[in-house]
Parts: structure tokens; C-alpha cells; sequence
């Protein structure tokens, strides 16, 4: 149905912004890796974003909410459905609580980066720990992304959803089921924003961490190479990174899918890597890894599409 111009059309009609017809997901995630995606969107606004849902879901097509694609592995087979992309709501703004706290007001496809630099900037500290994360809000708030002793949940204040019933709401933080990596969300649901508290702190102090945490992230991460980040969730009482390695995994490579040899929690991307290839790779590290340790690695990347 997708495939048919007539369809195509009705899209067309309902969005300003861009529309990518059978897209190769490689182009998009941080990997490289992936098969065409049926229909990749860009709603300029909320309002695109609720008409473009409202649609899909009247005409049954499966969709998906997609960030800065840097937690995402799309299979070879590519995505039959729609991929909403976020990232033009990307809004960004302060507002003065009083008693030295503010909140950072942020639309869901703001990239990380510039919250941690505009919080730097004006002094707020309480989002040094993001510095390096490559993501957006909309996918940071989904993971409850953490690094550095820090995670989202511990800064957000509340958070403004699209439902599945079409209706745009605040859920605040008491509201929110975080855990580990993970946001339960009810399906369908999209993050559109979030409100993040900080607070009025010492501007130096604050860069200096920040600077600190990227030199931590360079000389530990291998990010010469395209990657997922981590591939697997640490178990309570050992990094995975450290299980793998002590399975003598470090630097083994299924084609060009390799298990870095910088940090085993991160498989790269030596150049022509297939999404398949990489997922054999995790099978078989999970294999190695139970065999040797008894630990089961959960998976932490999300994975979509077709085989
Ligand atoms: C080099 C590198 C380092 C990294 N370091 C860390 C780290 O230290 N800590 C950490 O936690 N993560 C890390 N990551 C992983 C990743 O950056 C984070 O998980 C990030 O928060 C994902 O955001 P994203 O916008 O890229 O999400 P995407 O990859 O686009 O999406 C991830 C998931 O979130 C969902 N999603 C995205 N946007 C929305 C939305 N608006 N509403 C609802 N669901 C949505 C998607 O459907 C998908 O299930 C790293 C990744 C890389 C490549």
C-alpha cells in the first residue's frame, strides 16, 4: 500500500516536511547498518506529528518514533511500516524556578550535545553526565540514557507525550516508570518534549566536568569506528564490557561487524558491515559469554525490522 502513488499523495498532502520513500536505513544509523524502510517522515511541528499518527493509524501501518538513530540496529530486511523521525522539534529554552532552580524546556528531537552546552554555557549543572551521548532527547528519555553516575531519570522533571488515543500530555516524573535503560512506555506513545531541573551552579566547575567526561569517553570509547554504543546492559555485579573480554572475545570479527578491540561492550563497524552479520556476532557473544561466565547479557540496542 505504502509502494502506491495514490497513497504516496496522501502523505504529501499531510506533511511539510521531508518524506524518503524506501530509504536504506544504513544511511541514517550510527552503525551504518540496515535494510530500505518502507517511509522514513520529518513533521516540521507538533501539529504535522499528530496528523501524520493520526493517519497511519487510520490506515494501519505500523510506525515507530526515531531520534539520532544511535541506539538502533534496522535489520537487512529494512522496516515495513513508517519511521517518524523527531528531530525537527528541536526547540530549547529556559525558564527561572526560583531558589537557584530552572527548568530546560526541550522538544524531543534536540540532540543531547546542545543541552549539555547551553546548560554549560548559562551555568546549570545536573546534565554534565550526558556530555558524549550521542542522542536525542525523544531517545535519551526512552532509554533513560546514563553514563558518568548520572541518568535521565534522576533530571527529569516531566515529560509531554503523544498517546495512542492522538491526545498531546504532561506525565510528571512520579508518573514515569523508569528502570535500567529503559522507559516503560504504553505502545504507540510518542515523547514530543521533556522538562529537565537543573540547577544555578559554578560555570567553570561545570565545563571543567564536561570536558572531563568527553576525554574519559575518547580515550575509552572506540569512536574511530561507527558503533551503536553499548551493545549489551551491564549486569548488577560486572560490566558486560569486562565479561566479554574476559571470554576472550576482544577483537573478534564476523566480516566487517567486529567486537571492539578498545572496549568489548561495543561492537564496530570496520567499513561494509551487515545488520545480520552484527546480530550473529551478539548471538555468539551471548553464547561465549554464558558459557564461560553463566551470565546472560541482555541485550540493551534496540533492534528493528525484518531478517
Ligand atoms: C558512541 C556512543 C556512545 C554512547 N554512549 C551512551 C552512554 O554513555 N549512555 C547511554 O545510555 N547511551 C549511550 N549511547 C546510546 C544512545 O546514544 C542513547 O541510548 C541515546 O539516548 C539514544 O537516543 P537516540 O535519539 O539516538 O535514539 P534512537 O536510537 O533514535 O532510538 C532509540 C529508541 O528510542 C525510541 N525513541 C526515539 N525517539 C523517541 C521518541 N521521541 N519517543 C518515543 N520513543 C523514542 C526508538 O523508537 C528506539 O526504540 C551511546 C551511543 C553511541 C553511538
Amino acid at each position: 500500500m505504502i509502494g502506491d502513488e495514490t497513497f504516496r499523495g496522501e502523505l504529501r498532502k499531510r506533511i511539510t516536511g521531508e518524506i524518503l520513500f524506501d530509504e536504506p536505513a544504513g544511511r541514517h544509523t550510527s552503525i551504518g547498518v540496515g535494510g530500505g524502510i518502507d517511509v522514513l517522515l520529518f513533521p516540521e511541528d507538533e501539529g504535522e506529528l499528530m496528523g501524520i499518527v493520526a493517519f497511519l493509524r487510520r490506515r494501519r501501518i505500523a510506525f515507530l518514533p526515531v531520534g539520532n538513530w544511535t541506539n538502533l540496529i534496522v535489520r537487512n530486511g529494512g522496516y515495513r511500516g513508517a519511521l517518524v523521525s523527531l528531530t525537527r522539534l528541536h526547540g530549547l529554552s529556559l525558564r527561572d524556578e526560583g531558589k537557584g532552580g530552572v527548568l530546560l524546556l526541550a522538544g524531543a528531537g534536540c540532540p543531547l550535545s546542545e543541552l549539555v552546552s547551553r546548560s554549560a554555557r548559562e551555568a546549570l549543572a545536573g546534565m554534565e553526565f550526558c556530555a558524549g551521548i550521542p542522542g536525542s532527547v525523544g531517545g535519551a528519555v526512552r532509554m533513560n540514557a546514563g553514563a558518568y553516575g548520572g541518568e535521565i531519570k534522576d533530571i527529569v522533571e516531566s515529560v509531554s507525550l503523544l498517546d495512542a488515543s492522538g491526545v498531546i500530555r504532561a506525565a510528571a516524573r512520579e508518573e514515569l516508570r523508569f528502570a535500567y535503560r529503559n522507559l516503560d512506555l504504553p505502545a504507540e506513545t510518542i515523547i514530543i518534549g521533556a522538562a529537565f531541573r537543573l540547577r544555578r551552579g559554578n560555570g567553570e566547575k561545570i565545563a571543567g566536568r564536561v570536558r572531563e567526561i568527553i576525554g574519559m569517553r575518547r580515550e575509552k570509547h572506540p569512536l574511530e569506528f561507527r558503533n551503536a554504543g553499548s551493545v549489551f546492559k551491564n549486569p548488577r555485579d560486572c560490566p558486560a564490557g569486562r565479561l566479554i573480554e574476559e571470554a576472550g572475545l576482544r577483537g573478534i570479527r564476523i566480516g566487517d561487524a567486529q567486537v571492539s578491540e578498545k572496549h568489548g561492550n561495543f561492537i564496530v563497524n570496520r567499513g561494509q558491515a551487515t545488520a545480520e552479520e552484527i546480530l550473529r556476532l551478539i548471538a555468539l557473544i551471548q553464547r561465549r559469554v554464558f558459557e564461560r561466565t553463566g551470565n546472560t547479557l541482555e541485550i540493551e540496542v534496540k533492534i528493528i525490522g525484518e531478517p
